[in-house]
């Protein structure tokens, strides 16, 4: 269990860094960067803990290795020595699990119990729905230690199961250590039912894109609902409807959802279909519109709507695409803008975190400004409780809220 990674005889891998790299480490940043290395003991393989010393040969912290990446070491803990073991992961689970107590009522059954690095758990999330866990693991790191982690995990939460997944590039990595991933032909893994805010949603855990669900999106979600009494609504990158459903049990005459996937969209109709019981929702006429929408915005000017949702995906892989990627929202904007009708709203979110929130910000007023028209700022949003981003690079969604 643990750390077959390397050779018996090899001893303990050691580094040392620059005096920078240790105040941020001490500051609780969770990352060190290869430039930031300035001693090995010797070389070290991926996944394999790397022990850090201070100038004054101290312990300073302990993380994964990855000789592949430029973070080269993610920090599992910082302060004293002591032993990376299945204790230390159970307190590290409960204090997670803790952390969420008291944030949601039986209302809402579908939530992150653990997010990655702002957890403690570099490269690794751990989310609910309903009986439903999936552990979602990004680096290859954790493949030694699912062993460990799984009966942690069924302990504190007996009755649920566990589905495990991996982001793509460690997949062969994955599949390779075990057979338990889930395979991405699995037909026969019906979608997880659970409950937000009172609404019911499918997840496809199995295969949906990060683990299911959009569960960040939660929070604006709630405030979309609190705006949209009588406002005929566009939802655009509408993935399963999550703001559609919201709006219509707000209130909305008419919603309609607007992806590229044509999976997406029925994904949303069965959501739809799962909440009939609520008169609103019921009552809501739902349109689906399969296109792209940066074109389909471009065209059909003819369509306003009186409260417009802008949820594209992450527009900014890589910090050499920030710059597109702020003319890209603010060209996003003003298209959406142009498909507002008198009074109405307009909320823009962006999930790059590569553009940083005072980025978007700027843009979306920009953008705003340049329509010639009448506008106010309502407000702007950032993480939800349960995602919290104890770091700079872990804050990735913002939203505005704009009323022309
Ligand atoms: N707002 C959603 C999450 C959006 S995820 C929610 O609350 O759950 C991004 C969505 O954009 C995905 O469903 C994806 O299919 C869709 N998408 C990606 N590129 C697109 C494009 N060019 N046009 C329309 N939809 C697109």
């Amino acid at each position: 269990m643990g750390q077959p990674a390397h050779p018996k005889a090899s001893p303990r891998l050691r580094l040392r860094v620059t005096a920078a790299a240790e105040k941020h480490i001490r500051a609780g940043h969770p990352w060190v960067f290869s430039d930031s290395v300035r001693e090995q003991n010797r070389d070290g393989t991926a996944g394999e803990l790397a022990v850090l010393f201070d100038r004054a040969d101290k312990f300073l912290a302990v993380g994964f290795f990855d000789p592949e990446s430029p973070i080269r070491v993610r920090i599992l803990h910082v302060g004293k020595p002591l032993n990376i073991d299945a204790e230390f992961l159970r307190a590290r689970l409960e204090t997670a699990a803790q952390r969420r107590e008291g944030l949601f009522d039986t209302s809402t059954t579908g939530y992150r119990l653990i997010n990655g690095e702002s957890d403690g758990w570099p490269g690794l999330v751990l989310d609910r729905y309903d009986t439903t866990l999936v552990l979602k693991i990004y680096t290859a790191a954790w493949l030694n230690w699912l062993d460990t982690i799984e009966p942690l995990i069924h302990a504190r939460f007996p009755a649920h199961q566990i589905v495990f997944r991996c982001s793509r590039n460690i997949e062969a990595a994955a599949n390779a250590s075990r057979k338990r991933f889930a395979p991405l032909d699995s037909r026969d893994n019906a979608a997880t039912i659970f409950k937000e805010n009172g609404i019911r949603f499918e997840a496809d855990v199995w295969r949906g894109q990060k683990t299911g669900f959009f569960l960040d999106q939660r929070e604006n979600r709630k405030l979309v609902e609190s705006f949209a009494r009588g406002r005929t609504v566009l939802n655009a990158f509408s993935f399963s409807g999550g703001f559609s459903l919201y709006a219509a049990r707000g209130g909305a005459p008419s919603v309609t959802d607007l992806d590229i996937s044509k999976h997406a969209l029925e994904s949303a109709q069965r959501n739809f279909a799962l909440n009939t019981g609520d008169k609103s929702i019921a009552a809501c006429r739902h349109e689906s519109i399969q296109a792209d929408a940066f074109a389909w915005l471009a065209g059909n000017a003819a369509r306003k709507f009186d409260l417009i949702v802008l949820d594209p995906p992450s527009l900014a892989k890589r910090e050499t695409e920030r710059a597109g990627a702020i003319r890209a929202y603010e060209k996003l904007i003003t298209a959406g803008i142009g498909h507002l009708a008198t009074g109405g709203i307009l909320v823009a979110c962006s999930c790059s975190a590569h553009v940083s929130t005072e980025e978007f910000f700027v843009a979306a007023r920009s953008a705003a400004r340049s329509s010639g028209r009448r506008f106010e700022e309502l407000q702007t949003t950032r993480h939800a409780p349960d995602h919290h981003a104890t770091f700079k690079e872990a804050e990735y969604l913002k939203g505005i809220y704009l009323r022309f």
